[in-house]
């Protein structure tokens, strides 16, 4: 059900993760978050990042804000975003993590390109009984945030089917058995999440769009299949919250993962069946390919398109945001359109300070189109004349 989105035309959100403070210097490591909030360094230095990532998002003016992705360390490309759930998660090894087996099927990335130290960096601990949610904390982080704001803060997850790709196994006799236990699991930590009073929760890339290119997952799960998975991961929670769908074609070190850009209209059809309320998709990387394809297809849902790329550090300008949303506007109704960014930013390589000028341009581009259509605009402080530190003459 829409808790977030509902009465605003147009919102403005980020994905999800946001470059680390440099002053972030503690990590979370495989102590549980709430194990680690007891520590009164790393409780100052995850609760003041929290706050810099919420004020940043309020001074822009964005209405629905993210924590950041704050508990994710600073890991090479990203990884915490798959590894913290097998670290935390019960059924998995405890002590050191082991470098895991990548499976045929994955993205080759050969020795000498940046994402071959993404995969050096897969140290994840084997699944070694049945998974359970264990400590991920998600409600708790999610809280920690959401009581610095009064905006809604969503909270999104990696989905099951790339952990069940990424993790070692010696406990589950079937990669199938292995990836049910762990939408289960995420079932129900989202539950708790979602009874915790979280009002937009976000499944970061479902597999369904990357099956046309990389052929079904464990050669068995073609995109109907996935479509599945989700709905399975996902149920009984839009009846509680509002329900997101993240996809995208990678960002970890913020680097496109296919030479060629990818087309989402394969998947389209597919994707329109998810049981979600809205669904996410990359625009601004791919060139905006996809618009018409998308505002055909997808007529069940919100659609959220992502006009600020992650993958560079050109800061997009106003005007080119507010094009990019009007072309959309062509072939989806304001009604059912969320601006966002492609992905999250945080994943190494760029700065808070682009990310900052990112999403004031993603807010003030909207804004632009917002006055078009006669809708009231958002506040950006950060973008205020009267406080600029500047001298004119
Ligand atoms: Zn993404």
């Amino acid at each position: 059900m829409f808790r977030a989105t509902n009465n605003i035309v147009l919102a403005t959100a980020l994905i999800g993760s946001l470059p680390r403070p440099h002053w972030f210097t503690e990590s979370l490591g495989t102590r549980s978050f709430m194990q680690a909030m007891v520590d009164s360094r790393y409780r100052e230095q995850y609760t003041d990042t929290v706050a810099v990532y919420v004020k940043d998002q309020e001074a822009a003016g964005l209405d629905i804000l993210t924590d950041g992705d704050a508990h994710f360390d600073a890991e090479v490309g990203g990884q915490s975003w798959t590894s913290y759930p097998p670290i935390h998660m019960d059924g998995f090894s405890k002590g050191t993590p082991k470098p895991a087996v990548i499976r045929t099927g994955a993205v080759a990335f050969p020795m000498g390109h940046i994402l071959h130290d993404y995969l050096e960096a897969r140290v994840m601990p084997q699944i070694v009984g049945p998974i359970g949610p264990g400590d991920l904390h998600y409600a708790a982080m999610w809280k920690t945030a959401q009581r610095m704001t009064t905006r809604p803060v969503k909270f999104g997850t990696i989905t099951p089917e790339i952990l069940a790709v990424a993790c070692d196994d010696v406990y589950y006799k079937d990669p199938l058995e292995r990836l049910a236990a762990l939408s289960s699991a995420i079932n129900t930590e989202l539950h708790e999440l979602a009874d915790a009073g979280c009002t937009v929760i976000q499944l970061e890339e479902p597999q369904i769009h990357m099956t046309p290119v990389r052929g079904p997952l464990f050669g068995k799960l073609g995109m109907k299949e996935l479509v599945s998975v989700f709905d399975a991961t996902v149920r009984g929670l839009r009846a509680k919250t509002e329900v997101w769908c993240h996809t995208c074609w990678g960002n970890p070190s913020q680097q496109r993962m296919f030479r060629e850009i990818q087309s989402y209209k394969p998947a389209l059809e597919y994707l329109n069946e998810v049981d979600a309320d809205v669904l996410t998709f990359e625009s601004c990387s791919s060139h905006r390919m996809d618009l018409e394809a998308i505002g055909k297809q997808i007529t069940k849902k919100k659609i959220a398109i992502g006009v600020i790329d992650h993958h560079s550090l050109q800061v997009e300008r106003p005007d080119e945001v507010a094009d990019h949303i009007r072309q959309a506007l062509k072939h989806i109704p304001a009604e059912r359109l969320i601006i966002t960014s492609d992905c999250g930013m945080g994943r190494e390589g760029m700065s808070r300070r682009h990310a900052r000028y990112k999403m004031i341009s993603l807010v003030l581009g909207t804004n632009i189109v917002r006055q078009e259509l006669g809708l009231p605009v958002a506040e950006c402080l950060a973008a205020d004349e009267r406080y600029s530190l500047v001298k004119r003459s």
